[in-house]
């Protein structure tokens, strides 16, 4: 191989590697061997090589499930930070031996800068030793929804599949496997040749590892060193994504939903462009910290605050629904309390404090009083009511009221939320400026509206996978 022919690189400092199912998720059985244990062994050879080679390369815990590692990467790597690859082994049948063992594959993303990697990716996994049939896809033929972290605009992911255990499992076989990812990989990242030579002289300091990614790309597009370099790809790449646009535009309009982030344009994202992850992936924003043990913690600080039942009712959604998820922030906000008082308190289990925050509640919930007391509440749409229960926070978007998060209500009484837009955001009507005025904060159509001043550091603590207890004493 000449290594990569891509002329359009951006430092990207890390791979980050992630078997594709840890904790207690097996993947792929057949007979004996699971996939679990299989790509772990794979994923940490490949670790040590590509460092011996000079790459920056982390691991996800394999304590997690794909589920868990998701958000869990998110909330280590922001936009560009790191290219992660996920690695799967898969059972598969009608498969030569050979076939099976040697044929491998990568799956990639729907820009076409994510195309070109996954393509250069196989042609350099056949040229050092993967089966003649080896391929590279989009995401969108996997039909596995647990696919779906590719599809986060966070980091440019792939996904390799490294074989199948219908053929050898042998330990000298996975680790041969290992090898053929890891020399792919750090072709593509690195844009060298990985032959023995190339590879001890790119070694250490002098290696910083680049990657052509699609989305870095996009954003070296905005700095405008993207469009002289490369307009063709450029304009295809801006063609797919403003006729995707545009079709979710026109369905929303359609269902009379707010764009582009109603339950219709997420549909219609996972159909075809597979931006957005699905409720499932939110989930248990699991943190470093080895706090398994977090309720002792969240008691303490809700007794001080008055909020120990709604953190209770929390702990026990937690315990029985989902029961892996430790978030590092908890929310309340306490109804009982009136609107000019502070009553969203976020809960910090690592650090173990509390802050307190003014949020409104809906029009429908004090209705013509206006005094500041919410007192009815509802699930209804248009009752412009604020819903009680507990919520899953989940993923952000910049929308008429700046930077957003969604919420989904997983009780009775507040299941709509998603339906209603119920949402958490920024309001001009919630400030101490506010109050002095009128004696209140504003109200909303239901959400939970914030102070400017704190709504965006708010938001990024609860988002994807934060509980948040709307609740009256
Ligand atoms: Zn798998």
């Amino acid at each position: 191989m000449e290594g990569s022919h891509f002329s359009l690189l951006e430092n990207v400092p890390i791979i980050v590697l992630a078997a594709g199912h840890g904790g207690t998720d097996p993947g792929a059985v057949y007979g004996q061997h699971n996939e679990r244990d299989q790509v772990i062994q794979i994923v940490e050879r490949m670790a040590k090589l590509l460092r011996s080679w000079g790459v920056r390369v982390e691991v996800a815990p394999h304590s997690h499930d794909t589920h868990q590692t998701i958000p869990h990467i998110n909330s280590l790597y922001g936009f560009g930070d790191a290219w992660v690859i996920e690695v799967h082994r898969d059972s598969a049948s009608g498969l030569s031996n050979d076939d099976a063992s040697r044929r491998c594959g990568c799956y990639y993303g729907t820009s076409l800068g994510s195309r070109l990697i996954g393509e250069f990716v196989r042609d350099s996994m056949k040229g050092h030793g993967a089966h003649s049939n080896t391929w590279a896809r989009p995401d969108t033929a996997s039909n596995f929804n647990s696919l779906a972290w590719i599809r986060q605009t966070n980091q440019l992911a792939h996904l390799l599949e490294l074989g199948f255990m219908q053929g050898s499992n042998s330990n000298a076989h996975l680790m041969f496997l290992a090898e053929i990812g890891a020399k792919a990989l750090f072709e593509a990242f690195t844009g060298r040749e990985a032959n023995e030579n190339a590879i001890t002289e790119s070694t250490l300091e002098t290696s910083v590892p680049r990657v052509y990614s699609s989305y870095v790309s996009e954003s070296a597009l905005s700095r405008g060193s993207f469009a002289a370099e490369a307009p063709e790809q450029l304009n295809a790449m801006l063609d797919a994504k403003r006729s995707l646009e545009a079709a979710i535009s026109a369905l929303a309009k359609q269902h009379k939903a707010e764009p582009p982030f109603s339950m219709i344009a997420r549909q219609a994202y996972s159909a075809e462009e597979a931006i957005l992850p699905s409720s499932a992936d939110y989930a248990p924003l699991a943190e470093s910290r080895d706090n398994q043990n977090d309720e002792e913690v969240l008691r303490s600080l809700a007794r001080a605050h008055g909020i120990l039942p709604a953190v209770e009712q929390m702990i026990a959604m937690r315990n029985s629904s989902f029961p892996h998820s430790r978030p590092r922030y908890w929310g309340v906000v306490n109804f009982s309390r009136h609107s000019s008082k502070k009553r969203l308190y976020v809960l910090n289990v690592s650090e173990e404090n509390v802050k307190s925050y003014l949020c409104s509640h809906g029009i429908g919930s004090d209705g013509s009083k206006d005094d500041g007391i919410a007192e009815k509440f509802s699930n209804k749409s248009g009752s412009h009511c604020t819903s009680l229960g507990i919520y899953r926070c989940a993923e952000t978007y910049m929308g008429s009221n700046g930077y957003s998060m969604r919420l989904d209500g997983l009780e009775h009484t507040n299941s709509n939320a998603r339906e209603r837009f119920i949402v958490m955001h920024g309001a001009h009507y919630v400030s101490k400026k506010y109050i002095k005025k009128h004696g209140r904060i504003g109200r909303s159509e239901g959400c939970p509206a914030l102070d400017h001043k704190f709504s965006t550091k708010v938001i990024d603590q609860l988002k994807f996978g934060s509980f948040l207890n709307h609740w009256t004493k």
